[in-house]
């Protein structure tokens, strides 16, 4: 048992409670108990004791849109539109790779997340190719909760139901292989992909018998949804309804149904998502970085849908920081609205919190900092010169905070991050590898940097 004392707590409970002069209990991989240091120290005595001096304590960041394989291509993705991005970028890169290449990619953003204070993430293309014994090595290594959207595509035969359901069945039972894996950090999802360009088929059968396969197993599905201008009008174009009805009448919602982007919904298609409790992964910096679109947050909250946030990848963000998600977030709302209520600093905690919890279908273990909950505590220290004075908690945590105030982080009671150092593995020597592999990458993809200096 222990007991982390000398805190401030943002517990994210039903009342947003933020406590002083408190401490943690933690038990194994749960917390026991959240209240008072004084209290505590006397009901606990036998705990062991860590000072949390002076810090303040936030659940773990849950990342829920997160292409972590491509870390070793950051700032190669710049002023690109999605299509040339996707075709002359993306799927190159996922074609050729080397399976050892997308495991060191994961790393070094499984590294940058949790010294930014994520502890759990949902990745949502993980290839059939990648090597999953690797990943699921690298996740328990760095200690970080893993959602692994694997791809899952029709097979080569017609659409029946019979090849839909022997399909499904094959990459389920090798899902089942690493569900649960990393003693628990690791959670394979469903990767879906839905049509979205002129020449992409639709396999009704075949999404029907992915959604009857990951509510046997529990799990999720996420998908790339009504992300771009074009998208949308292709689906409407194509099959004479919006992209959320297409997912409604192909089997592609439900309250297991993680939607990325959605930057172009409807009205009606708002109502439509939060009927089926799907839920939305939105990721403004990349949405703004590539001119995709304006998911209507305050708009899509109102209507009843839960938004989370996601950082997209190294390509188009370029970055997996958390914190600079939730405070863009709060500044796109309120300019493209002209109000500066339009999205609150608060909205933005419960969005990489609570949200993400319920995003991931975890809402009852993940999120807030809880008796009974997971252990995934984030420990940030506001004492430098771009947090002080701390006037608002809240403020100073989603507009001015960064990755550098993390200090130390716990995910399942365990400690991964103290100082800022992350302990499971040997930062250097990541950053080495990283660096000399990345290279090689981008010569093998024949991809340069939008690079205009020196100028001529
Ligand atoms: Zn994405």
């Amino acid at each position: 048992m222990l007991l982390i004392d000398d805190l401030t707590v943002v517990t994210m409970d039903e009342r947003r409670r933020i406590l002083t002069a408190a401490a943690i209990v933690i038990d194994g991989q749960r917390i026991v108990a959240v209240d008072s240091g004084d209290k505590l120290r006397e009901q606990y005595p036998h705990a062991d004791l860590l000072d949390g001096n002076g810090m303040v304590a936030i659940p773990g960041l849950i990342d829920t849109h997160a292409h972590t394989d491509q870390t070793l291509l950051r700032g190669l993705g710049d002023q690109m539109h999605w299509m040339p991005f996707l075709d002359d970028v993306v799927e190159p890169y996922l074609a050729n790779r080397d399976p050892a290449d997308g495991v060191l990619a994961n790393q070094l953003a499984m590294l940058e997340m949790l010294r930014g204070g994520t502890t759990c993430f949902v990745s949502p293309n993980v290839d059939p190719r990648d090597d999953y014994a690797g990943l699921t090595e690298a996740t328990g290594q760095l200690g970080i909760r893993a959602i692994l959207g694997r791809f899952i595509t029709p097979g080569d035969g017609p659409d029946t139901s019979r090849n839909a359901k022997t399909t499904v069945a094959d990459t389920a039972a090798k899902m089942r292989d690493w569900h649960g894996a990393a003693d628990g950090l690791v959670s394979m999802w469903f990767g879906l992909m839905v049509p979205r360009v002129a020449g992409d088929a639709e396999h009704p059968a075949f999404y029907e018998a992915v959604a009857d396969e990951a509510a046997r197993m529990d799990v999720g599905i996420v998908y790339h949804f009504c992300s771009e201008f074009e998208d949308a009008v292709h689906i409407q174009n194509t099959y004479g309804v919006r992209p959320a009805e297409w997912s409604r009448d192909n089997f592609a919602l439900g309250p297991n149904v993680l939607l990325i982007n959605a930057c172009w919904v409807t009205p009606l298609e708002i109502e439509i998502i939060a009927e089926s409790g799907s839920h939305i992964a939105h990721s403004p910096v990349a949405n703004m970085k590539m001119a995709t679109g304006v998911l209507p947050v305050p708009d899509v909250l109102a209507g009843g849908v839960n938004v989370s946030l996601g950082t997209d990848g190294a390509l188009n963000n370029n970055s997996y920081d958390m914190f600079a998600e939730m405070k863009t977030a709060c500044l796109l709302q309120n300019s493209v609205r002209r109000n500066s209520c339009a999205l609150t600093a608060q909205t933005a905690l419960e969005m990489a919190t609570l949200h993400g919890a319920r995003a991931v279908g975890r809402e009852h273990e993940l999120g807030s900092l809880q008796p009974g909950k997971y252990a995934d505590i984030v420990l940030v220290d506001l004492r430098h010169s771009h947090t002080i004075p701390v006037h608002d908690i809240v403020s100073n945590l989603v507009f001015a905070s960064n990755g550098s105030n993390v200090h130390t982080v716990f995910v399942a009671g365990k400690k991964v991050v103290e100082a800022g150092q992350a302990l499971g593995i040997s930062e250097a020597d990541l950053l080495v590898r990283a660096e000399s592999r990345a290279e090689q990458v981008r010569a093998d993809l024949g991809l340069t940097a939008v690079n205009t200096w020196p100028v001529s």
